[in-house]
């Protein structure tokens, strides 16, 4: 019985050795990843459910490791979030959308692009004045940047999260709740908060043309989310019908890979070229 409880604590200590070895490299390699080109940005459409056009664009980080092929965001953010890299990260992502923004309005398009927001961002006490200090580097209204911001990080920390909300709000950004409904708080509770947008998670939307109960709880939940003037996102919308029914229960708006999947810059400008001036 020793041996076999030997046995079972060495595979947990070797898989939580891989798992730090892995971390480890990801970690000196990200470094450079993200001024060599290894790292960018795919974009995902927002699309309107009632004219199906496109109305925003999500920006999404990507790594093409040499090695390690694509690394999903999932498998790098978390560990890059425990280091102060996180804080590049973001600057990087912030200033990347921003060139695709100029890009799109010396074309004649405007889309708000969202971004999404760590913890450790939000709580570092120099993230506004060195988000404002990117802003002006460009010529860009705030009012087409949404910061993409997960209730679990708001519950942290109430207080500073509206504190530094507030402070984004008056300058004119668009705020989202992403993933609104995984974190068990309430709207009553977002409330506080200067939000312009809830974003419905995937976890609704995959079992909502399946489960009653997962339709009235979206449903009460865009009914009062639209009472309250904010602007109702679809995660993760992946055939017709969800789209449809998404659009029949109240939701504005939705996102997903039967619109959509991430796309390269060029590919966005010739998708978004098709919508204008109609
Ligand atoms: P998220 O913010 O909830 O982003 C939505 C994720 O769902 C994206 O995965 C997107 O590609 C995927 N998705 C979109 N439509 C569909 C669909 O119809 N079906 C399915 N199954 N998936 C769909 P991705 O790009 O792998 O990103 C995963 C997460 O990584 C994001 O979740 C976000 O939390 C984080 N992330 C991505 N980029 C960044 C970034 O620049 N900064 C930070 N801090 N986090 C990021
Ligand atoms: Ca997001
Ligand atoms: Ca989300
Ligand atoms: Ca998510």
């Amino acid at each position: 019985r020793e041996a076999k409880k030997n046995h079972l604590a060495s595979m947990i200590y070797s898989d939580l050795n891989t798992q730090k070895e892995f971390e480890y490299e990801i970690l000196s390699d990200f470094k450079n990843a993200l001024n060599n080109g290894q790292i960018y940005l795919m974009y995902q459409p927002k699309i309107d459910l009632k004219t199906r056009k496109p109305i925003g664009l999500e920006a999404l980080i990507r790594w093409n490791h040499p090695t390690k092929k694509q690394i999903k965001p999932d498998q790098f953010i978390p560990s890059v979030e425990n280091t102060n890299m996180i804080h590049e990260m973001t600057e990087t992502v912030f200033r990347w959308s921003l060139e695709f923004q100029k890009k799109l309005n010396d074309k004649g398009i405007e889309l708000p692009i969202s971004i999404n927001i760590s913890t450790k961002n939000l709580y570092n006490k120099d993230f506004y004045n060195r988000m404002s200090k990117i802003l002006k580097e460009y010529n860009i209204k705030p009012s087409l940047i949404e910061l993409e911001i997960t209730e679990t990080i708001l519950m942290e920390n109430p207080e500073d999260s509206k504190l530094i909300l507030d402070s984004f709000s008056n300058e004119g950004y668009r705020i989202a709740i992403d993933d609104f409904g995984k974190g068990y708080s309430s709207l009553d509770y977002i409330a506080q908060f200067p939000i312009t947008t809830i974003k419905v998670d995937r976890f609704f939307t995959k079992q909502i043309l399946i489960n009653p109960t997962t339709q009235h709880i979206v449903k009460a939940t865009i009914d009062l989310a639209k009472q309250l003037g904010y602007e109702v996102v679809i995660e993760g919308v992946e055939d017709v019908e969800t789209a449809d029914l998404m659009q029949k229960l109240g939701g504005q708006s939705a996102q997903g890979y039967l619109f959509m999947r991430p796309r390269g810059e060029d590919e966005l400008i010739t998708y978004l070229n098709q919508y204008r001036d109609e």
